[in-house]
């Protein structure tokens, strides 16, 4: 039986009033768009003064509270305490990701041993301070999952299993490679089986097909990224995710690309004529865009969820359409289906990470 699977678009915020960009709001009925997607995270540093109904986020609409800790660590925010973390989400979300300390400074390198312990000891206690706190059951608290590599899942896991909270959320590292997570799916579904978990930064054509699949071993999989979101506020137009992510740039009224036509028939595409209507709204063409590219992540996510009910074609259609990568980690989570344990899949299909693939990080070759 496979579980179900949501993907929950960022909402990166913006800078104009709410009252403006509200129809806007792809979660609302009354939005611009044409179509509605009744999910949004939203990022506690961001968004830890507002409230569900300040942003018009009905009760029927699923939203997912991140602690923003990578935000924190990486100096984008200002430090906030667990507690009042806790408290926002508790108010205004129905799954809350607890504060965590990743072991990263960036979304591509491979951390040490010594520094994912140390970042797991002090990740923990913050879970902790979440599971002894909390008011109300009726927020799914999720603990964040960190490792880069099997030894240090196993790190990570042995300092949080005991703490009681409803889930995990998965935070593959390095954010491109499919392999790993891939990896973690499998690794916390051998080691626990949880009902629910959530997929950090799952973005991209080779990343979503393997997010999609797990929902073979959960009975909720959420996942988000902010990516179709960000591309817009880039002025960047996708096209489509396979065979390749295609995109071309709307920089601004003056330099449109000279097409006649749009070439999308999407619900907010087939509203408008042409690349210029983008900008009949001074300053607000990039809303448009945004709404353009989500529904074309939906539609790409739609596609792979309703293939996936039947292994076969899913399978096949990942062969022709995404990465290597992608085809060995699908294949990789239907060898452990098959009955294997984690390490050995870790083993069989240890020369498809990346890790083993790409140049070593430069500590190692001082070393
Ligand atoms: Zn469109």
């Amino acid at each position: 039986m496979r579980g179900k699977v949501t993907y929950v678009p960022g909402y990166p915020g913006t800078s104009k009033s709410s009252d403006k960009s509200m129809k806007y709001f792809w979660w609302r009925d009354d939005n611009i768009s044409g179509y509605r997607h009744p999910a949004v995270l939203l990022s506690a540093p961001y968004f830890v003064k507002n409230s569900r109904s300040d942003l018009l986020i009905g009760d029927d609409v699923l939203v997912v509270g991140d602690s923003g800790g990578f935000q924190i660590l990486t100096g984008k925010i200002d430090w906030l305490e667990p507690i009042t973390i806790l408290r926002w989400q508790e108010e205004n979300c129905d799954i809350g990701i607890t504060l965590d300390v990743p072991p990263v400074s960036s979304i591509s390198s491979i951390p040490d041993i010594s520094f994912v312990e140390k970042c797991a000891r002090k990740s923990a206690r913050n879970y902790e301070i979440a599971a002894r706190n909390r008011r109300n059951d009726k927020l799914l608290l999720l603990k964040p999952l960190h490792g880069a590599k099997l030894e240090q899942l196993k790190i990570w896991h042995k300092r949080i299993k005991d703490i009681d909270l409803d889930g995990y959320a998965l935070s593959p590292k390095p954010a491109a490679d499919p392999m790993i997570f891939a990896l973690h799916t499998i690794f916390i579904h051998e080691a626990e089986m949880p009902e629910r978990i959530h997929v950090f930064l799952g973005s991209g054509s080779n990343i979503i097909p393997v997010i999609i699949y797990s929902s073979y071993f959960f009975k909720n999989v959420t996942f988000d990224s902010t990516t179709p979101l960000l591309r817009a506020r880039n002025r960047c137009y996708i096209i489509s995710f396979v065979p390749v992510t295609f995109y071309i740039r709307m920089l601004s009224r003056e330099t449109l690309p000279s097409m006649k036509r749009l070439p999308c028939d999407c619900p907010v595409c087939s509203k408008i004529s042409s690349a210029a209507d983008f900008y009949k709204e001074i300053n607000n063409g990039e809303r448009f865009l945004e709404l353009h590219n989500l529904f074309i992540t939906l539609r790409y996510i739609h596609t792979l969820d309703a293939l996936c009910d039947c292994r076969d074609s899913f399978h096949e259609y990942v062969r022709v359409f995404c990465s290597d990568e992608t085809l060995k980690a699908i294949e990789m989570m239907m060898y452990y289906e098959e009955g294997h344990s984690v390490s050995e899949c870790y083993e069989k299909f240890s020369a498809y990470f990346r890790f083993n693939r790409c140049q070593k990080p430069k500590q190692d070759r001082l070393l």
